[in-house]
């Protein structure tokens, strides 16, 4: 994939899907007629205000001969992995069910369920790194479990050391279960709830816990809905930031109608897709400092697919009411989930690529 693609190309690009088939429509043949049902998505690559990263130094926008991302030994998730999710404050079930879609997304591969380009090829990116004996991560994901943490157990403000108690918490409540094989645990924030470094260094992060507060080294990743807080930063291209007067044009409109939730599922991705290729962080890193890894998410934050870059998220499609999604998931969900660095094109890759 070359560093700078066409952006020219992919926004003269159209796609019309014309009995069941897609066709190609190239610069100067454009036929807006060709759009005969309003549910025909359409590609573009939006220009936003770039996104204001809270790791800026970890971006590489693409590819680049100079992202040296190395394997480090350790384990990688390459048993069909467990998801244990801990909801964490009040959660809407209208919510829950769309992250719930996501994820079960992902190992779904029936193209009659979710057809291409799917959550689940985009998942197969992330399955492509390996552990030291050759296992790739598995691409089995299921939801083997969720506690619901109603009452704000550890206040409405947590910290990286006290989201440990939280899933202690969850982890101690019968029957929500240990699962030291093959579990990994996602603890989901409501909206009201803050987080230490939350808007100011992070969206979400993983890591594993300390068998002196959960009894386990168990993986798991934390994301918080932002929608209250910093849509800007972490529903990032579904807000953009108040120096481009957000709300205005740049702003584009999210799959599901939930800026909040819609802006977590592309974080909850970058999570899950790292916290596989490097859940005890030391597996698969980029640099020399383990304490602040460069993770395979982390090269592609902000790029959604081809032409992406210098303030444009890439190309990406929009349905007939202007919604902007990459991927589709099971029962007709959409979603826009970023790209994953790919250890066999050394670059960020994902299904809806135009190349
Ligand atoms: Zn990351």
């Amino acid at each position: 994939m070359s560093l700078f693609p066409n952006l020219l190309l992919s926004l003269f690009l159209l796609i019309g899907v014309c009995n069941g088939r897609t066709k190609k429509i190239e610069e100067g043949h454009v036929q807006m007629q060709t759009q005969t049902l309003n549910t025909n998505p359409t590609h573009f690559n939006p220009q936003v205000p770039p996104l204001r990263t809270l790791s800026s130094s970890k971006r590489f926008e693409g590819s680049s001969e100079f992202v040296k991302l190395k394997y480090h030994m350790g384990p990688v998730l390459s048993s069909p992995i467990n998801i244990y999710l801990i909801w964490y404050g009040k959660w809407p079930q209208s919510q829950k069910l769309l992250i719930k879609d996501f994820l079960l997304s992902i190992s779904a591969s029936d193209r009659r369920v979710s057809p291409s380009p799917s959550v689940s090829d985009w998942w197969q990116t992330v399955s492509l790194y390996t552990d030291q004996t050759g296992a790739n991560i598995s691409r089995s994901v299921s939801i083997a479990g969720e506690y619901a943490d109603l009452h704000y157990s550890h206040g409405t403000h947590l910290t990286r050391l006290s989201v440990q108690d939280v899933i202690a918490t969850a982890v101690h409540a019968k029957p929500f279960p240990v699962d030291h094989r093959n579990g990994i645990y996602l603890i989901l924030t409501a909206e009201d709830v803050t987080m230490e470094d939350f808007c100011r260094a992070v969206c979400g992060f993983h890591y594993f816990t300390f068998p002196s507060k959960v009894g386990y080294t168990l993986p798991y990743a934390w994301v918080g809905n932002s929608g209250k807080q910093c849509p800007e930063l972490c529903a990032y291209p579904f807000a953009v930031p108040g120096y481009m007067g957000g709300g205005g044009p740049g702003q584009l409109t999210p799959p599901n109608g939930d800026v909040g939730v819609d802006g977590m599922i592309s974080i909850i991705g970058h999570e899950l897709a790292e916290l596989s290729s490097n859940p005890l962080v030391n597996a698969w890193y980029a640099g020399e400092d383990p304490t602040a890894p460069t993770e395979i998410g982390d090269l592609c934050e902000g790029l959604y697919g081809t032409g992406g870059g210098g303030g444009y998220i890439g190309s990406v499609m929009k349905d007939g009411e202007g919604r902007t999604f990459n991927l589709n998931g099971r029962n007709g969900r959409k979603f826009l989930v970023q790209w994953i660095w790919s250890p066999i094109l050394k670059a960020c890759a994902g299904p809806n690529a135009l190349d």
